[in-house]
């Protein structure tokens, strides 16, 4: 079906801060641009105006010092000194809430976040025992990674809490539904499940402007981006999940929204196009399914699915999202009825997963 031309991606007409820069996208709502030292190479936060209560933050950006220098500058220039009443994480990733904990501390805000992904950072920021270490290990070593890409992925192990050093030990706690209200305007919290379990996305309607104008805003996270497929991944804490079922499930759930909702996403530049955007989302992992089936025809390890969808060098951190995203797929495949997974066997030896389409009996 073509697409009208109201349901196409179309990006906002704007300039696009530099690191530590921001530009007014609707009135009273600011693009805060942060730098991050991964190819991704930044990520969007927002800055609500609340008037006299002060402003809401979404999302933060690392804890590391180059972004606290930025927040700094930002907290006296874009925000004009004024106080801060809440910080919202849309999501337990470091480039999400890495630096919640110092501006709650620095500014006196309130954090906001879902209670899973309040939860998971703190236990992550924690840092892993022994026997979390250990399941680490055999998740990717099941997934039959060559020797000296399992070592390079276990010496990641740690990087979530230098990241995240710390995270606020008290949570206002968002639920799907919650209305949030933000300079007397209020934002609806939307609830859905994939690239996190139990992320937060923020929905105003459109009309909330001081003179009843301005387009409905979704501030997305990373549940919808424009460019790139948000990552859905299976982790070595939960090895049997199926979060692409929960994914697919809530992309249908955005054509309850307006289709020209301005979309501000994490990552990539504002756009409207919600409908369409989640469409080519369902398609792309559709492919990627059955991708995924007929290579595994015959029997495939999840590191050899992995280099399949993703042909080219990887380094550590984008190893971990791509042999996740591998696994998600293949496990969604193994829930859906046409695959299964059997140990051992093949030259990995006995604690190597392979993935093969189902046989009778
Ligand atoms: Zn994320």
């Amino acid at each position: 079906m073509l697409p009208t031309p109201d349901d196409a991606i179309d990006y906002l007409l704007c300039t696009t801060p530099d690191p530590g820069g921001w530009q007014e996208v609707a009135p009273g709502v600011l693009w805060i641009r942060l730098s991050l030292p991964f190819q991704l190479d930044h990520i969007n936060t927002w800055a609500l105006d609340g008037g006299a209560d002060g402003w809401t933050l979404i999302d933060c950006g690392l804890g590391d010092k180059h972004t606290l220098a930025l927040w700094e500058g930002l907290l006296r220039g874009a925000l004009g000194g004024r106080p801060v009443e809440r910080v919202v994480a849309t999501h337990f990733h470091p480039d999400h809430i890495g630096a919640a904990n110092w501006l709650v501390e620095r500014t006196g805000a309130a954090f906001a976040t879902s209670l899973t992904e309040w939860l998971f950072a703190r236990m992550l920021s924690a840092g892993n025992d022994a026997a979390a270490d250990a399941a680490v290990e055999r998740f990717y070593r099941r997934c039959g990674l060559a020797p000296e890409t399992l070592d390079a992925v276990l010496a990641r192990r740690g990087a979530y809490s230098r990241g995240v050093p710390a995270v606020p030990a008290t949570l206002t706690r968002l639920r799907a539904g919650d209305r949030l209200p933000v300079g007397g305007r209020l934002w609806t919290v939307i609830g859905g499940s994939g690239h996190t379990a139990e992320p937060v996305s923020l929905f105003r309607p459109a009309g909330g402007d001081d003179n009843g104008n301005g387009p409905a805003l979704l501030i997305s996270g990373d549940q919808i981006l424009p460019r790139i497929s948000p990552n859905i991944s299976v982790w070595p804490t939960e090895p049997d999940a199926d979060p692409l079922a929960d994914y697919l499930a809530s992309l249908k759930d955005w054509a309850a929204l307006p289709s020209d909702t301005l979309v501000l996403p994490s990552h990539g530049r504002p756009f409207r196009g919600l409908h369409r955007r989640a469409d080519d989302l369902a398609l792309h992992h559709a492919e990627r399914l059955a991708e995924i089936e007929s290579l595994c025809a015959s029997p495939r390890t999840a590191a050899e699915v992995t280099q399949a969808l993703f042909p080219r060098p990887l380094d550590p951190h984008q190893t971990v999202f791509a042999v996740g995203e591998a696994v998600a797929h293949l496990n969604h495949l193994i829930r859906m009825g046409p695959l299964e997974r059997v140990s051992g066997g093949r030259a990995g030896g006995p604690d190597i997963d392979l993935y093969r389409r189902h046989t009778a009996g």
